[in-house]
């Protein structure tokens, strides 16, 4: 798994987009129009490449996944998260 910093200020956190959806049938909620903090490559046999974005909020629910899913990537996440944030010195709350 790969963390990276987003810096494509159209791309929306893809969990808020989850969370809120739309409002009059086709334009997203306000919430859910949330710059992308994150950009997160999942690399594994049944998944490979899969990209999501998530905003540093949702960033600590990684593990539970807008589909319904639970992954167990707490520990690839904080260590990417830890590494990310010592390499740029990032002020950030991590998950615990
Ligand atoms: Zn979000």
């Amino acid at each position: 798994m790969t963390l990276l910093r987003n810096t494509n200020k159209d791309q929306w956190c893809d969990y808020c987009k989850q969370k809120w959806g739309t409002v009059k049938g086709n334009q997203w909620h306000p919430n859910a129009m949330k710059m992308a903090y994150w950009k997160c490559i999942s690399a594994s046999p049944m998944r490979r490449n899969q990209v999501r974005f998530y905003c540093l909020e949702c960033a600590a629910d990684l593990q539970n996944w807008p589909d319904g899913q639970f992954y167990s990537l707490k520990e690839q996440l904080m260590d990417g998260l830890h590494s990310v944030a010592t390499r740029e010195q990032l002020n950030v709350e991590l998950p615990r």
